[in-house]
């Protein structure tokens, strides 16, 4: 599932590209038709990143929704457009770029009400400026479920998937099953600037990478992505324990058990 990093540079691209433009919009596998024919000949005025969502604003308070889900891909192509290949959803074209919507989970108009649930129902996302990461510290400091499972829960923390969700508890030393309520405020603080600049650097570099500069003499080039993401039975860059993997809500856990001991609560 594509993380927050993906949406935001999906949404810098969109704006690079077709904001201000009139846009000519279809739908040419037909599942989208009616709606795109009331966005064609629009001004497409501007794209936004809402965790794992994507808004586009047209002209005319028309306000398109999109969620890629496991399989959506919304591919930018310069150039005069081609014949659609596959089951483009929707199409939005200038005279100079195209862009095809394949697969995704949502693809519908929205009225600004339904922005407005969708705004309050996600917790803050590290990307957005107007994020309030105390809303998030509010519901992680009351809360008994595992910090792995709360960074997971959109409605907590908007944007993060399983990569920064393992990536970021490994940078801070944490195990991932330790209650919510067992953190620091200090030590939400540092994770939550810790996401705001990593995931900033994904939506620069088009792709998560969180081994910290002291530690990329450490591994091989091609290593330097990921410190436990997907590398079960591998030793630990830092201390060379193995790495282990369990599920939590259906998505894989990878964590250090030496550098991210587990939490034993006061009795
Ligand atoms: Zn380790």
């Amino acid at each position: 599932m594509p993380e927050g990093h993906t949406l935001r540079r999906l949404a810098d691209q969109l704006n690079a590209t077709f904001s201000g433009q009139e846009v000519q919009t279809s739908s040419p596998q037909g599942r989208f038709a009616e709606s795109a024919a009331l966005l064609d000949g629009a001004q497409f005025v501007a794209a936004e990143s809402a965790g794992k969502h994507l808004l586009v604003d047209f002209e005319g308070d028309q306000l398109l929704h999109v969620h890629l889900g496991l399989y959506g891909k919304f591919l930018i192509k310069r150039g005069a457009s081609t014949p659609p290949v596959g089951q483009v959803r929707l199409r939005v074209e200038s005279e100079t770029a195209f862009a095809d919507l394949r697969g995704p989970t949502a693809c519908e108009l929205w009225t600004p009400a339904e922005e407005a649930a969708l705004l309050a129902r996600l917790g803050p996302d590290p990307l957005r400026e107007d994020a309030d990461p105390t809303r998030a510290w509010e519901r992680i400091r009351r809360s008994k479920a595992p910090i792995g499972a709360l960074l997971m829960d959109q409605s907590v923390l908007a944007g993060v998937g399983n990569v920064y969700r393992a990536e970021i508890l490994f940078r801070h030393n944490l195990h991932p099953l330790r209650p919510g309520q067992a953190l620091r405020r200090a030590q939400f603080v540092a994770m939550w600037d810790d996401l705001v600049a990593l995931m900033a650097d994904g939506v620069r570099i088009g792709r998560i990478e969180t081994v910290r500069a002291e530690h990329l003499d450490l591994v091989r080039a091609r290593d330097r992505r990921s410190y436990v993401y997907r590398r079960q039975g591998e030793p630990c860059r830092l201390c060379g324990t193995e790495i282990r993997t369990d599920v939590l809500v259906g998505r894989n856990l990878f964590w250090c058990p030496r550098c991210q001991p587990a939490y034993r609560g006061r009795t």
